[in-house]
């Protein structure tokens, strides 16, 4: 049992308070086996079920289609930033018998390190953009004219973006798929998977870390597309002087070995699956979406009715539905967050990197703590304005 908390840390996240419950009841004894559903193993058959059922309500929830496959992996995003190059350029070589290179679209902190991963094991990454070069600081997405697309996309491994940068609070609306023809696109999704309709298959992979808006960290979600899970040999690869993929993150391993190439969290998937189920009850990701669109609306009306006291550093187009992060006069961050804390309003504190504040708006946050966050915030604005 808990009070409803008023939670809006970045990530680990709030859960829904039915899943927690569910998942503290299937963590001592999962469908009546007398087992917990975290100390089964994950090749007996209800292991392999959890699996099953997960991908199963995840394509479902997001209408994957058959070209594409769903896994799971340990290692959150930070591995996926060294997973997807190695992966990626494999994928690339088996088509094309050369390495290629990757290209990074830079507009935040989060696709910054993947394209630093990606230089640091060698893949000398062509930066198509990086909006902090551009406008000085990370709050904006440039024009797509303004990007450097390499005219001659043929020696293009992938394309690779962060879809919602978590610290920097930007994210995109819409990406440019038509501006890289026939090039794969890779896209993390860590902040914002589930929080809206998308259309798969125009990804070739997809990445999220669990632990903001789908369930606990330990587990990370991936999506690929089936045509990009054939290698060449290992000889081959090391010829073309592309790193071989440590075993458990290459990717057609572990989907061959559905997931369980070794010893995958169960517990934390089934708590994935728990919160898809709880999704789809309630009208799924159309509906997930209105009630996120909602939330973020009202928040930044909140915020943009005090100018002289919040500070918003990201450009209108590009606002994150998930993060708002917004800044306060010099010291007086600890008066907000002391406020805030007596209002029961808790992890408003922004990334130590940016410092400021943040309200992470994840799916499993109400509409109506948004709306106490509201309240708050004009209450904060007036006496402070
Ligand atoms: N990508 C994004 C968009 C993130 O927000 C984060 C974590 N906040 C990461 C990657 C890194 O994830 P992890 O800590 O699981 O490695």
């Amino acid at each position: 049992e808990r009070t409803e908390p008023n939670y809006f840390g970045a990530g680990p996240a709030l859960l829904p308070t039915s899943v927690l419950q569910q998942a503290a009841k299937d963590m001592i004894n999962f469908q009546g086996l007398g087992l917990g559903a975290g100390e089964i193993s994950h090749r007996s058959a209800a292991g392999g079920n959890i699996i099953e059922s997960t991908k199963k309500h995840l394509a479902e929830l997001l209408d994957v289609p058959d070209t594409h496959e769903v896994f799971f992996m340990q290692g959150g995003g930070t591995t996926g930033f060294s997973a997807v190059p190695t992966n990626l350029s494999a994928s690339f070589a088996k088509k094309t018998g050369k390495k290629g290179k990757p290209a990074y679209v830079i507009t935040g902190s989060w696709s910054k390190k993947a394209a630093e991963e990606a230089q640091r094991l060698g893949f000398d990454p062509e930066i198509v953009v990086d909006s902090k070069k551009v406008d000085g600081k990370f709050g904006g997405i440039p024009a797509v004219e303004k990007w450097s697309i390499p005219a001659d996309l043929s020696n293009t491994s992938y394309v690779y973006f962060c879809d919602n940068e978590t610290v920097n609070g930007v994210e995109f609306p819409d990406f440019p798929f038509d501006k890289f023809p026939g090039v794969e696109i890779v896209a993390d999704m860590s902040s914002n998977f589930l929080s809206k309709k998308i259309d798969v298959s125009k990804y070739g992979c997809i990445l999220a870390g669990a632990q903001k808006n789908v369930g606990l960290a330990g587990i990370t979600i991936y999506i690929i597309k089936k045509s990009l899970l054939e290698y060449p040999s290992d000889e081959e690869l090391t010829k073309l002087n592309i790193p071989l993929t440590p075993i458990a993150f290459e990717f057609p391993i572990v989907v061959k070995n559905n997931s369980a190439y070794n010893t995958v969290p169960t517990f934390t998937v089934h708590i994935v699956d728990l919160v898809l189920q709880l999704l789809a009850e309630k009208g799924g990701l159309a509906n997930q979406q209105k009630v996120n669109e909602e939330k973020a609306k009202l928040l930044y009306a909140a915020l943009d009715k005090y100018p002289s006291v919040f500070n918003l550093p990201v450009e209108k187009s590009v606002r994150s539905k998930m993060n708002v992060v917004f800044t306060l006069a010099k010291g007086t961050d600890s008066d907000f967050l002391n406020a805030a804390e007596e209002k029961k309003l808790q992890g408003l504190k922004g990334h130590r990197s940016v410092g400021g504040m943040r309200a992470s708006l994840y799916n499993a946050v109400s509409l109506d703590s948004v709306k106490l966050l509201c309240e708050f915030v004009e209450d904060f604005g007036s006496k402070n304005a």
